[in-house]
């Protein structure tokens, strides 16, 4: 009963990541999430062997309350870095069942007859307990990076790769004498460099990588909770870490595809460190800008044909997108071809854009990705860009000396007329210049995108 439980637990699992492939069905895709969860706890719950449950419920009450608070409380422009430290728990949490089961395998029954571990326990408990100290201290610093703690700018040293092959050596060679004689000092002095290695490799990760990173540490997690389903014998944690292994993988892939850059040059960090970068070697706001009034921007965009808007992080920090949805049904409703174009990183999560335009009930229809609309922009009037930088900058396409050159962009500048909401001309998350705002056929209206959102849909009216 208990295994035919897993397996439907795991089979809610896996609907779960299907329903999250899309907007659309995601709503469903967390539900099936949970109900898997929440059978999978009560299940385990029921095992044999389990003395005391008091403590197992002040966990779940405080683990679920903490959860629970901090899920309503977190902004979406805080979600990367909230996931980013629950990767941490994950890895932290493999570590401590690593702990226990190496202080006690009889009480695993992983220990044969003599009390030691069988050696296919001991490989598996180097491998969750590696993957998991990694996972743990590499998420605590991406966490750190994020959340404004540590400076998101790469810290690179000489000698960075060196050492880490070296600790790496360490980490493997401590692990095989474990699994060859089971001792502390080995089990010890692998976790140790682990945790070490873990921080080694983030640091060097500039802040525009992050989002392959917290990416990538999902992935770990996922395996980290495999290899000590192995070592508890839980099939339901082996099949669940194994597909959030895999699909953190694929989606670091797709995103490092998105950016046009491979993951090995994304781990070997680097990216981003020159944040005071400037197009062109000009400084910034010393180039004459052509900027414009809510009202300027509002006859543009009702004497367009067609309009691409380009949402960007700014969008989200201003909470724009329900004025933005009023200002779509108004251009909609004057014969205006509206289209969203999303970039795969805009925003700071994956799938940020898409979420709080969902949130605002724009029908998904109107909302293409990057691939789908760039061939559009040569035929549109305007494209309206919000609150978005680097994910527009030419200079990804044209600047072979610029830190984001290869990055795919949407194609604003071959639009008829560009507009620009935003702030000021300060940089993005990759901190560069973007020669799109200085172009001729560019209108910028300097002001929050909600205001302005307000304010164009106001003079529309
Ligand atoms: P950017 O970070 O490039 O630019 C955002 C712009 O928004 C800023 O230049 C800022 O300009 C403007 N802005 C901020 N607040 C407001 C506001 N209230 N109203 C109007 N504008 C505002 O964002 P993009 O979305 O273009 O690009 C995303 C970047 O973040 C990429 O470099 C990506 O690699 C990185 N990233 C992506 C993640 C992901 O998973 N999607 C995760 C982490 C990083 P101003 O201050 O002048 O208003």
């Amino acid at each position: 009963m208990t295994e035919l439980a897993y397996l439907v637990a795991a089979i809610l699992v896996i609907l779960a990541l299907k329903g999250l492939s899309s907007p659309e069905s995601a709503r469903r895709g967390n539900m099936f999430g949970m109900l898997g969860m929440g059978i999978a706890v009560l299940v385990t719950l029921q095992m044999s062997g389990i003395e005391n449950y008091t403590w197992i419920l002040v966990a779940i009450a405080t683990g679920g309350l903490i959860g629970g608070v901090a899920a309503k409380k977190v902004p979406m422009t805080d979600m990367p870095q909230m996931v980013a430290f629950m990767h941490s728990l994950v890895g932290l949490a493999a570590v401590c069942i690593a702990v226990s089961a190496f202080s006690n395998p009889v009480a695993y029954g992983i220990a044969a007859a003599d009390g030691m571990m069988h050696l296919a326990s001991r490989i598996e408990l180097f491998l969750g307990t590696f993957i998991g100290a990694i996972t743990f201290t590499a998420s605590l610093v991406a966490f750190g990076k994020l959340q404004g703690l540590l400076s998101g700018s790469p810290l690179t040293f000489k000698g960075q790769h060196f050492l880490n092959l070296a600790l790496g050596i360490i980490m493997i060679g401590a692990g095989v004498l474990f699994c060859v004689d089971q001792s502390a000092t080995a089990f010890f002095l692998m976790l140790a460099v682990a945790m070490v290695l873990g921080v080694l490799l983030i640091v060097p990760i500039g802040g525009a990588d992050m989002p392959v990173i917290v990416s990538m540490l999902n992935s770990y997690s996922g395996w980290a909770a495999a290899g000590i389903g192995f070592t508890l014998g839980n099939n339901m944690l082996i099949i669940a870490g194994a597909l959030v292994g895999s699909s953190g993988a694929i989606l670091s892939y797709i995103m490092c595809k998105a950016m046009n850059r491979s993951l090995f040059n994304v781990l070997l960090g680097g990216f981003g460190s020159d944040v005071s970068a400037a197009s062109g070697g000009a400084v910034i706001g010393e180039r004459p800008v052509k900027s414009g009034s809510a009202e300027d921007a509002a006859f543009l965009l009702t004497n367009a044909r067609s309009v691409i808007i380009i949402p960007g992080y700014g969008l989200a920090v201003a909470r724009a997108q329900h004025a933005l949805k009023e200002l779509v049904e108004v251009l909609q409703a004057k014969g205006v071809k509206v289209r969203f174009g999303i970039h795969p990183v805009a925003g700071r999560m994956p799938g940020h854009m898409n979420v709080l335009l969902a949130e605002a009930d724009v029908p998904y229809d109107i909302v293409e990705e990057m691939d789908e609309i760039n061939p559009e922009f040569s035929d549109t009037d305007v494209a309206l860009i919000i609150g978005a930088n680097d994910v527009v900058n030419p200079a990804a396409k044209t600047d072979s000396s610029s830190p984001i050159y290869g990055m795919p962009i949407l194609e604003a500048t071959k639009a008829a007329h560009i507009l620009v909401v935003k702030r000021s001309l300060s940089v993005g998350y990759a901190g560069l210049d973007n020669d799109l705002f200085y172009m001729d056929k560019t209108m910028m209206i300097f002001d929050d995108a909600k205001k302005a959102c307000e304010a164009m849909l106001h003079a529309i009216e």
